[in-house]
């Protein structure tokens, strides 16, 4: 493990992210002032997935290594694993190849581990699994069985189409037993508590929530006991809310809560980081920068909360940052990844702070660059240490 970290560390690490943070995580260089958050980047259950997958290209040298989907949600780490030679199971469109799977062949899972059916077929084929799922995820998991078992519909806070929570609906089936359904915000958990309350149709139900719920899923019987688990990376403020309109809901219509189960599963790094944010917030900034994979649930949700304080870019890396007057960001209301020519960055000579983040699957590497990308597009020299 020793080679493997050494490794890992080679290319992710940055000499220059340590210094700021054992400093205070801040930096001033001439008229810049850089303001990192108190906590941003690698978690512990992504460090440990990254971890593994190197370790399994050492452990199994020849073999074919296979992973489902993406380790982790940002795209550099993503190429960095494909340039060890692991391929990935899952083609375009999303589908896993097992056909020609064997004995010999090595299937990683990722950190926010895989549906039941896909791990089963992966055994039948007799292959070496090397499972990186994180322990938080598994915690969620143990709830939603928990619901199965006691007959308790979970009702899952995240994306339908994210893999930790497909992973999470296909546990929360149970032996067979248990139900599920998918709510992703706080609009839809109304739809649900309409329901709830009768004031809500049966078929624009089954219409709004299509593909969401699990096979035979019938709102007249089983949103009779309920319990809410959440993807591990919302936004804490959200979920804690769609908790409490569905307890409030349950408790109108029951007359009392027992129907209804709670369970904290916002993961640990999600907290830290949205916290760190929080108080990073509270400090006059001009700007924010979010440095992350697009499709990273934990880091869009620290845009989100960034884009209600001040001036927030959800930038992919330091290659986002063209010049002083332009910027390439993902947009979070149109989904995609769009050009802003506006004076984004203060002109050099003008005092700027400019406050950084970044999400659970992003690298200090990365972080590195774009501090030093400011600076050089600010005209400063970060002096030497
Ligand atoms: S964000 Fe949380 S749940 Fe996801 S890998 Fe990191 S620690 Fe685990």
């Amino acid at each position: 493990m020793a080679r493997v970290q050494e490794q890992v560390e080679h290319h992710y690490h940055s000499t220059l992210v340590e210094r700021v943070r054992a400093e205070g995580s801040v930096l001033h260089v001439g008229k810049t002032t850089l303001c990192l958050a108190k906590q941003f980047g690698f978690c512990y259950g992504v460090e440990r997935a990254i971890d593994l997958a190197y370790a399994a290209r050492k452990v199994f040298p020849r073999a074919r290594l296979f992973l489902i989907g993406e380790i982790i949600h940002n795209p550099e780490v993503n190429a960095q694993i494909a340039a060890l030679g692991i391929r990935n199971l899952l083609d375009e469109s999303g589908r896993p190849h097992v056909e020609d799977l064997g004995p010999e062949d090595v299937v990683i899972v990722p950190a926010f581990g895989t549906t039941v059916p896909l791990v089963e077929e992966i055994k039948r084929h007799g292959c070496h699994i090397v499972d990186t799922t994180c322990g938080d995820v598994m915690s969620v998991w143990k709830r939603v069985r928990q619901n199965a078992s006691e007959e308790v519909t979970s009702i899952i806070h995240g994306k339908a189409s994210h893999e930790e929570t497909r992973a999470t609906a296909s546990r929360a089936l149970g032996n067979g037993n248990g139900r599920y359904l998918i709510v992703l915000n706080l609009e839809e958990t109304d739809r649900v508590c309409d329901y709830l309350l009768g004031k809500a149709s049966r078929e624009e139900f089954l219409r709004e929530f299509d593909g969401r719920f699990s096979e035979g899923f019938d709102p007249d019987l089983h949103l009779q006991r309920i319990g809410v688990a959440n993807q591990t990376t919302m936004l804490r403020e959200e979920t804690e809310a769609v908790q409490r309109k569905l307890k409030a809901a349950i408790t109108q219509r029951d007359g009392s809560p027992t129907n209804f189960r709670l369970f904290d599963t916002i993961c640990g790094a999600t907290q830290e980081r949205q916290d760190a944010l929080k108080e990073l917030l509270n400090q006059p900034l001009d700007l924010l920068l979010v440095v992350g994979g697009y499709n990273s649930s934990n880091t869009t949700h620290l845009a989100e909360m960034g884009e209600q304080r001040v001036p927030t870019y959800f930038i992919r890396n330091q290659d986002c940052l063209e010049n002083s007057r332009l910027i390439r960001h993902f947009d979070l209301h149109e989904k995609s990844e769009i050009s802003s020519s506006v004076p984004w960055l203060p002109e050099p000579g003008v005092e700027a702070r400019i406050g950084i983040t970044a999400g659970a699957s992003c690298p200090n590497n990365l972080i590195e660059e774009v501090m030093l990308r400011i600076l050089a597009l600010r005209g400063e020299t970060l002096p030497t240490a």
